[in-house]
């Protein structure tokens, strides 16, 4: 057990995340700054909590041998880092404000060259196909956080309840979209992108789920939309009627979620289909003329191999979606995983690497380029997850909410607003509950929320 010192510090989270990264949480105890005189490591906060996160690092590394491809960036956006110092070398007339903004990457925040070449090359690529977004847009995100069943690894709001329960929901939920699509008519604000996410939206059966689209079209569609995104993940929530809705709805972008396409690992993770119903469900929506299709695919799943993830990127890239997206493993605190392994994440470690590296090489040889990137908190290796696009079928809606410089609206339970004030650069977040009952219970309260701290927000500004 290594005891370690932070003195003058004074919140240690951000500084054990990064900790974490090298030791296990049994590895290492954080003791007072009375108890330096015996401790193996004492680091001390004189004023720039980098320099101490770099020599936690460098440390660390030494004694495990472990160097975190991310350096000592534990935040979830490290594009947007990327643009900042891109824009911060132009402002200092750097010649090649690129190679600047790399050498700082790699040597102040310690990332590899690698990870600094695709978070500047994503960058690159998003301000070419994106630019900023346009005066009085926002992003609108809607929330259905019910599923058919909870999936191993699952740490969002997903529920499995009585049907009527997702009734009284979207009861509720009608109460806050109207109430937004009103807010955003009187401020002449307008939805840039449209993004239905959860949970599983499609669990929602086909006249409501019509019923819920073509509303989400007439309050929120409008000139300025560029892209609606319906997540309809899990396969067997997919039918050819609801395939249907989503088109009369205007919605030209949809996610079908395999994770794999191996059996046993869907089984193993809790899903109730198998491989074959999301070649059926591929099939549906291309038949349905859907014009970018979404495949999430999971690095690092229980008892899969490195030849097992090799299989899966082929089965789903023969099937043909537009865009994919590879994930992680992270071993989350509200999933079931955790309870099973809470170290489950440090033993994918190198095989996470091995396969994130097969997707990069094998989607590139496909004609796919990564295009945008989050991380996460507890990931298999560290890594990253990351998004493929064929070209011009980038998803709008994952690069503005990772870069923040455009106001969300999120709406049902557990959305996360945040409004952004373009004249200093700030966000400001303005929660909804994330329990689905209490939501039900307190949406005038939900709603009073969004008046005072979006609405309202740019007045007392
Ligand atoms: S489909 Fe997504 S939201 Fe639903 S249980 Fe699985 S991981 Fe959670």
């Amino acid at each position: 057990m290594y005891k370690i010192v932070l003195q003058g510090v004074s919140n240690n989270h951000e500084y054990e995340e990064l900790i974490k990264l090298f030791l296990r949480p049994d590895e290492y105890e954080i003791c007072g700054a009375g108890d330096a005189s015996d401790a193996d490591f004492v680091f001390v906060d004189q004023g720039d909590k980098n320099i101490v996160k770099s020599e936690i690092y460098d440390e660390l590394t030494q004694l495990t041998g472990i160097r975190p491809v991310w350096g000592i960036l534990t935040g979830i956006r490290p594009v947007k880092l990327a643009g900042e110092l891109v824009r911060d070398a132009e402002r200092h007339y750097e010649r090649d404000a690129y190679a600047a903004a790399r050498r700082k990457m790699v040597s102040y925040y310690r990332t590899s060259g690698e990870k600094a070449d695709l978070a500047l090359d994503m960058y690159r690529l998003q301000q070419e196909t994106f630019g900023v977004p346009p005066d009085k847009t926002v992003g609108v995100y809607i929330d259905i956080p019910f599923c058919p069943t909870r999936c191993l690894y699952c740490s969002f709001a997903s529920n499995q309840t009585d049907y009527s329960e997702t009734l009284r929901y979207m009861e509720a939920l009608y109460r806050e979209m109207n109430f937004v699509a009103d807010g955003m008519k009187e401020k002449g604000w307008s939805a840039e992108s449209i993004y239905i996410g959860g949970g599983t939206p499609s669990t929602l059966e086909a006249a409501d789920f019509r019923k819920f689209l073509l509303k989400v079209k007439d309050m929120f569609g409008g000139p300025q939309l560029a892209e609606f995104t319906v997540e309809m993940g899990r396969p067997d929530t997919i039918t050819a009627e609801k395939l249907e809705a989503v088109k009369e709805a205007g919605a030209q972008r949809i996610s079908i979620n395999p994770q794999t396409m191996k059996d046993e690992t869907l089984e193993l993770i809790g899903r109730k289909h198998d491989s074959t119903a999301v070649r059926e469900a591929f099939a549906e929506a291309q038949n349905a003329g859907i014009r970018v299709i979404n495949a999430d695919l999971i690095a690092g799943l229980p008892l899969e191999t490195a030849e097992d993830f090799d299989n899966t990127l082929k089965e789903v890239r023969q099937l043909g979606p537009q865009n994919i997206t590879v994930h992680s493993l992270s071993v989350k605190r509200a999933s079931k995983l955790v309870e099973i392994d809470k170290d489950f994440h440090y033993k994918q470690a190198g095989l996470v690497t091995e396969m994130l590296e097969q997707a990069r090489s094998y989607l590139a040889g496909c004609g796919y380029r990564p295009y945008y990137l989050y991380r996460q908190k507890h990931m298999s290796g560290a890594q990253e997850n990351t998004g493929y696009a064929l070209p011009g079928t980038e998803g709008l809606y994952n690069v503005r909410i990772m870069d923040e410089t455009q106001t969300i609206i999120a709406m049902g339970a557990s959305g996360m607003t945040k409004v952004y004030f373009p004249e200093e650069n700030r966000l400001e977040r303005v929660p909804n509950v994330s329990n689905y009952e209490i939501y039900i219970e307190r949406i005038d309260e939900m709603i009073n929320r969004k008046k005072e701290g979006l609405f309202n927000a740019y007045e007392r500004t």
